[in-house]
């Protein structure tokens, strides 16, 4: 399917260098064709068997175009699940084919606004865009029910405007919004085919933060959620298939504390001063990936963003680990 939607543009490429003084005949056909083909494209379900892991967004507070707040997919027997919804995740669900209003179930690591942002906009394309008449159920640590019951509240005008502008049968007001559910470690989910597992991540004062470890078709990831590789891990997670971790590389962090400072920023300098110690290095996510015996080990949440290649390489450093990217799908199976 990514290779359909390369061939949508690739064409429309083509014609527009081709044939530039037939452009304003050929645009609405080619416009046609190319919202017919994308609207029917469904890659939840085209995935297939197996666990699949979407990085929907890889980036962090820092801003990156290419690379929008934290947001992982997992999908599963063509059900969609996902942990964290931060901003810009909801529109990158969109235009890389797993849209907003697919999902199933979301789950939150911890209520740092980087990884909330989106929530409103997420609960928005499940009710509107996948017309759900019931809530979508958030799963996340002791205040989930406060993020919730706010956004419920920030979008009530909009529930209402919507309601009576499409009507009841399009956008049931049953299914307007959210409903929080507050978790511990432990078993958090399990439906028989996907069971999800929570534990304590280190992030203080960050408390309570989860990470998690998700099991389906007998394959296993874990999600560090922001932490440093401190962290202990449940027996769950060893031999995982992929482990997916969060990074800040620490020189680079210095280099923007440096130019905060030296431009007399030190508000800023500070606040670069002080996010090393809750989060973990590219070496040390690679540690803890051979700790648990990983067969694979990712790196998303990058700090600072890295935006080209040259930036992940000096990211990553000498780590043995790969670097996600926005809109990646790694697939586990047999
Ligand atoms: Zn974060
Ligand atoms: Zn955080």
């Amino acid at each position: 399917m990514k290779f359909r939607i390369s061939l949508i543009l690739g064409i429309l490429v083509l014609m527009g260098g081709a044939f530039i003084g037939l452009r304003p005949m050929l645009a609405p056909a080619l416009f046609e064709r190319a919202v017919a083909q994308r609207m029917s494209v469904d890659r939840v379900a085209d995935l297939g068997p197996g666990l699949h892991v979407v990085l929907i967004g890889t980036g962090a507070p820092l801003p990156d175009p290419s690379r929008v707040g934290p947001m992982t997919g997992v999908v599963a027997d063509g059900r969609l699940f996902i942990f964290d919804a931060g901003g810009g995740a909801v529109r990158r669900m969109g235009e890389i084919g797993f849209p907003g209003g697919q999902v199933e179930r979301a789950f939150l690591t911890h209520l740092h606004s980087d990884h909330i942002d989106g929530l409103g906009e997420l609960m928005l394309q499940h009710w509107a865009g996948g017309g759900a008449d019931a809530p979508l159920p958030i799963a996340g640590p002791d205040g989930v029910e406060d993020v919730v019951a706010g956004l419920m509240q920030a979008y009530a005008r909009d529930r209402d405007f919507r309601i009576a502008h499409h009507g009841e049968a399009v956008v049931p007001p049953s299914g307007f919004g959210a409903v929080a559910e507050v978790i511990t470690p432990g078993v958090v989910y399990d439906d028989g085919s996907v069971r999800v597992i929570a534990f304590l991540a280190e992030h203080a004062p960050v408390s309570p933060a989860l990470g998690y470890v998700v099991t389906h078709a007998g394959k296993t990831v874990v999600l560090t959620g922001d932490s440093t590789a401190n962290v202990s891990l449940p027996p769950e997670a060893r031999g995982s298939d992929l482990l997916l971790a969060e990074a800040l590389n620490v020189d680079m962090v210095g280099t923007l504390e440096a130019a905060a400072r030296a431009t007399g920023n030190d508000r800023l300098a500070k606040i670069f001063f002080d996010i090393p110690d809750y989060h973990m290095t590219p070496k040390g996510a690679a540690e803890l990936g051979q700790r648990i015996d990983a067969k694979r080990t990712v790196l998303t949440h990058l700090v600072p963003a890295a935006p080209n290649r040259m930036a992940e390489r000096l990211f990553l450093g000498d780590a043995d680990a790969e670097i996600g990217r926005d809109g990646m799908v790694i697939t586990l199976r047999d």
